[in-house]
């Protein structure tokens, strides 16, 4: 499905209708997936006059770690991308919730498939957004027989373009069979995450999640339910995760800026958690959805309001 983009985009240091924010056929990053991108949701206050980015300067840190991986030269510190993202965000005047794809790529028109001498730049756009995973029913995954890029062959935890290829070969395969999505395993065999998502198990009360060496990008919202649960007294463990534990888990769910908190209810035919979603699943999403929504929560020094006229 395409998506519709915002009026405005940020192009070449300006912001311009996103219909003038056009790239040559050429570009390092078209030919060779030389790009690192972020996914940032901005959500509707209870409000309604403003917008609230969840975790916008963590955000940022890891685009411009990204960046730093990909030796991207760029005018722009940190505050100035958070700017940007506000202004832009603004210029937009949402009355819905959006996402902002703000991507640092080589724009320079080079035929070697190389890292320096090639001009980097910033676009970002921005798009209406609301759940785009079914967030009342519990998901049917599998697991993929794509391995998880790992770090020494594309780094996971760089959100680069090209790496993306993996996560559209195991999302393919998903949907192939019926599935909502794609749990990969890295070449250790062990769980590494979701095809754009970390991944999530409850075992007899403890809270389980991949540690940041299992080839896993290191999401945000992962780090932030790690938070929430330790707050409200649940056991977390950051280690290896066996394929069969998916099986005989508690409860298993996703987490990512795209799918939030996303229940998981089958995983290869077997039903998981009793198929339904399961108390800590449904503590950590109540925590997060207040918080993002504006409600006041130990956590909402974590939210970027963005005033809209
Ligand atoms: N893993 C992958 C491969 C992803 O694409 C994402 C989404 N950015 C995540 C994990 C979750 O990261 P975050 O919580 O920072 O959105």
């Amino acid at each position: 499905m395409d998506i519709t983009l915002m009026p405005y985009a940020f192009f070449e240091g300006n912001m311009v209708p996103h219909e003038d924010a056009k790239v040559s056929i050429a570009t390092h990053a078209l030919q060779y997936g030389t790009g690192a991108f972020a996914g940032i949701r901005g959500y509707q206050d209870k409000s309604g006059s403003a917008i609230n980015i969840f975790r916008l300067p963590d955000h940022v840190r890891r685009l411009l770690q990204s960046a730093q991986m990909l030796r991207a030269d760029l005018p722009y510190g940190p505050e100035d991308v958070e700017k940007i993202i506000i202004d832009l965000v603004k210029k937009n005047a949402p009355n819905h919730n959006v996402y902002i794809r703000p991507l640092v790529y080589k724009a320079g028109i080079v035929l070697s498939p190389a890292l320096t001498g090639i001009r980097d730049d910033l676009a970002i756009y921005v798009i209406p957004l609301d759940d785009y995973v079914d967030m009342s029913a519990p998901l049917k995954l599998m697991v993929s027989s794509w391995q998880r890029i790992e770090d020494n062959i594309i780094p996971s935890r760089g959100k680069f373009s090209g790496g993306y290829i993996n996560s559209a070969f195991a999302k393919d395969q998903a949907a192939e069979a019926g599935c909502h999505d794609a749990i990969m395993l890295n070449r250790d065999g062990k769980v590494s995450e979701g095809s754009g998502a970390n991944l999530f198990i409850v075992r007899n009360g403890t809270l389980i999640t991949s540690p940041v060496t299992a080839d896993i990008l290191e999401g945000i919202t992962r780090r932030s339910l790690v938070e929430f649960a330790r707050d409200q007294g649940v056991p977390v463990e950051e280690r290896a995760i066996d394929r069969s534990e998916l099986y005989v888990a508690d409860e298993v769910f996703l987490s990512g800026t795209g799918v939030q908190i996303a229940a998981v209810g089958t995983i290869d035919g077997r039903t998981v958690g009793g198929g339904e979603r399961g108390p800590v699943t449904e503590m950590l999403q109540n925590v997060y959805f207040s918080t993002v929504r504006g409600e006041d929560t130990p956590y909402s020094h974590y939210v970027t309001s963005v005033p809209i006229e």
